[in-house]
């Protein structure tokens, strides 16, 4: 079943065909000689063959989540009543702490049926009165970690995560029912049910799929996950952050299952240029590494997803609110919050009442478990593709001022499945990298009459099958 409003439709189409209409109008703009120079320095400075442009693998993954798995997971979150933070954590069916271990007996039944290919693990810490005087008890924030670990890069990792915890209108009501069936039982679910579609295959790169606990007080579990990743050196290429992945019926009246959000920062709070890197004079200022997360997750939908459009925000979450994947940001790792377009205010943080016949919380009726679901392939797709691409370049330098050409430089990726680079660029004032070049395992290039005034450029790895590494901005010059 699709639901989606004409106007949404309409729009997206004339959008396409605008798109169309403006590439084409700009390939009859490069003159015919210019073309083939490009075509023609392809010998000279890069390799013939690219890469294939599609996996076939990443097409089944693309529909390997199940919405009836999806439904049996939230179900079983949304019944333990509340998984509110300072809930009980001693009763089998009730409070957070029978929630999370469940999600962990969940990673281990999975793990096993994969013959032990997931590492899980809790993850604790302790929050105390003394130190946070508004909280009602000590409580201790307990994650729920599982772990695929990487053939290749195995301490470098990509990180699907959802929340465990839920709350009703008050955030320290710890007995009142709470089913966060939304907010964020389907978010979890989701990556409980990532964890199985990803566990039938094996990567270079590790992936992490992650419940974490203390979202609604503070962003507690996150502080700490993302603390103890860089305690332990870890490289996190990504991190998905799923919050509200199964609302379709908005506050705003609409009712669409073709969209959904991608929230990223513009760039990260402790700048990522090193020295002499000048945003006001050379950009980068809308080209953070989570930027360029969520441009890949765009691109994963539109090549994999029919039906399914990312609405790219570029702002870090939405007004003024909070959300998992901030704390992994404030330490300087690159992450995106993956969410429904159309939420709905009355089925989030209330108490369940009816007041003058309007509903009011966050029961399972509200989840739609089709569309949780495809947000759940959208997700294992985006894992899979950056886990089977090599690392991205760590460094991409550009030069060409007063020249009638770009020329980038890169350090080389150390993978075996690297096959090569592609350059990619784009108009200043395009959300998406527009054009790509395919140029061979080299680590420099140069792309002729394109002046370096008019465009923003970046640099990926790719592999054998393929798949490619997030775009990388480049921060330093070529002198
Ligand atoms: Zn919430």
């Amino acid at each position: 079943m699709r639901i989606v409003s004409h106007s949404l439709r309409l729009s997206s189409a004339v959008q396409s065909l605008s798109a169309l209409a403006l590439s084409l109008s700009l390939a009859l703009m490069v003159p015919a000689a210019a073309q083939a120079q490009v075509q023609g320095d392809q010998g000279a400075q890069g390799e013939a063959t690219p890469p294939p442009e599609s996996d076939p693998r990443l097409h089944d993954i693309a529909g390997a989540a199940s919405p009836e798995r999806l439904e049996a997971y939230i179900r079983t979150l949304a019944e333990f009543g509340t998984r509110n933070t300072f809930s009980d954590t001693l009763s089998t069916t009730r409070g957070i702490g029978a929630a999370r271990r469940w999600i962990h007996d969940e990673f281990e039944r999975i793990s096993a049926a994969c013959g032990g290919c997931l590492e899980v693990s809790y993850q604790r810490t302790l929050m105390t009165v003394e130190d946070n005087p508004r909280i009602p008890h000590d409580v201790e924030i307990v994650n729920v970690i599982a772990i695929l670990r990487g053939t290749e890069h195995p301490d470098r990792y990509v990180i699907m995560s959802g929340d465990i915890d839920s709350r009703a209108s008050n955030t320290f009501n710890f007995e009142i029912d709470a089913p966060g069936a939304n907010d964020n039982a389907s978010g979890m679910a989701g990556t409980i049910e990532a964890a199985r579609v990803l566990s039938q295959y094996r990567f270079p790169t590790s992936v992490v799929f992650a419940g974490l606990s203390g979202e609604e007080q503070g962003l507690w579990g996150g502080q700490h996950m993302a603390a103890m990743a860089r305690e332990e050196g870890w490289t996190i290429d990504a991190v998905l952050n799923n919050d509200m992945i199964g609302n379709i019926a908005g506050i705003d009246g609409v009712i669409d299952n073709t969209v959904f959000r991608v929230f990223s920062e513009p760039t990260p709070v402790q700048g990522h240029q090193p020295q002499g890197w000048n945003t006001r004079v050379y950009g980068g200022e809308v080209d953070g590494p989570s930027r360029q997360i969520a441009r890949y997750v765009e691109r994963i939908a539109d090549r994999y997803f029919p039906n399914l459009d990312a609405m790219m925000i570029y702002r870090l979450d939405r007004f003024g609110r909070g959300g998992h994947h901030r704390p992994f940001n404030d330490a300087g790792f690159p992450g995106v919050r993956i969410m429904e377009a159309h939420e709905h205010y009355d089925r989030q943080h209330q108490d369940i009442r009816v007041v003058d016949g309007r509903e009011f919380g966050d029961v399972i009726e509200g989840v739609d478990f089709d569309y949780a679901a495809r947000l759940t392939s959208l997700n294992a797709a985006v894992l899979a593709a950056m886990a089977w691409a090599p690392p991205a370049p760590a460094t991409v330098r550009i030069g060409g001022a007063v020249r009638a050409s770009t020329t980038l430089s890169w350090d080389p990726v150390d993978a075996p499945n690297l096959a090569g680079y592609k350059v990619y660029w784009r108009l200043t004032t395009e959300p998406q990298w527009r054009w790509s070049r395919w140029v061979g395992d080299v680590t420099e290039f140069t792309l002729e009459n394109l002046v370096i005034d008019n465009y923003l450029f970046g640099v990926a790895a790719v592999s054998r099958d393929g798949n490619e590494s997030p775009v990388v901005f480049p921060t330093a010059l070529i002198r």
